[in-house]
């Protein structure tokens, strides 16, 4: 069958658990993880290059000066952008590439790559969510509820997402396998397979 690098869109509330469905995506699944540039501070354990690319103002902007990234938004207050030529070369090679991105990029990156799949991962309910995002502890009370606001704003958005996700308590590893046979079935498609086709109707033609 036909072999093609998807792009996957990967959002969801903060603190509902993308980044470690995203590594284990990667380790369970070997998709290629995009590392975003940001503006914000790296939180403890988080390193350069691996987490995030983490740039001051001026180093960002000169980057979408330079037409660096695909898109980019501000979040509560910073800059986050996905640097272009990871996807491209990823894409090129046909591998598939997963972005782990807010609202307003995954549907600028929707508009510039209609074949990317949008995915909304949640949690199963808001008190949740709120547990999650105080348990990790490494946020300030107003910045749980900034990021909760946010929630709200996003929330809005779930529509245009083509299939959401629910990252229930210890069960993240369902959710992993979820998303991969989204991907897995998105290939099925008649639509997708074209050249495979074309080919077997070409081997049949000797029976004719
Ligand atoms: P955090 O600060 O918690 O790491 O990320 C905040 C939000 O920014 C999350 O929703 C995350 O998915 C999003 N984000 C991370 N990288 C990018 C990016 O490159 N572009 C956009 N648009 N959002 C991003």
């Amino acid at each position: 069958m036909d072999k093609k690098g998807n792009l996957i869109v990967l959002s969801g509330f903060s603190g509902v658990g993308k980044g470690k469905v995203s590594k284990m995506l990667v380790e369970k699944y070997d998709y290629a993880l995009s590392v975003s540039a940001t503006t914000r501070s790296p939180r403890e354990g988080e390193v350069h290059g691996r987490e995030y690319y983490f740039l001051d103002k001026e180093e960002f902007l000169a980057s979408v000066e330079k037409d660096g990234f695909i898109e980019y938004a501000t979040y509560v207050d910073n800059y986050y952008g996905t640097p272009r030529a990871y996807v491209e070369e990823k894409l090129s090679r046909d591998q598939s590439v997963i972005l782990e991105i807010e609202v307003q990029g995954a549907l600028s990156v929707k508009k510039q790559y209609p074949d990317a799949i949008l995915i909304f991962i949640t949690a199963p309910s808001v008190e949740e969510l709120k547990d999650r995002l105080t348990g990790r502890g490494t946020e300030a009370e107003d910045v749980i509820r900034a990021r909760l606001q946010t929630a709200v704003r996003e929330s809005g958005y779930i529509d245009q997402y083509e299939y959401i996700v629910c990252n229930e308590n210890g069960k993240v590893e369902e959710c992993v396998d979820q998303i991969h046979h989204i991907v897995e079935s998105r290939n099925m498609l008649v639509s997708n397979q074209k050249n495979f086709i074309h080919v077997l109707k070409e081997e049949l033609t000797d029976y004719r």
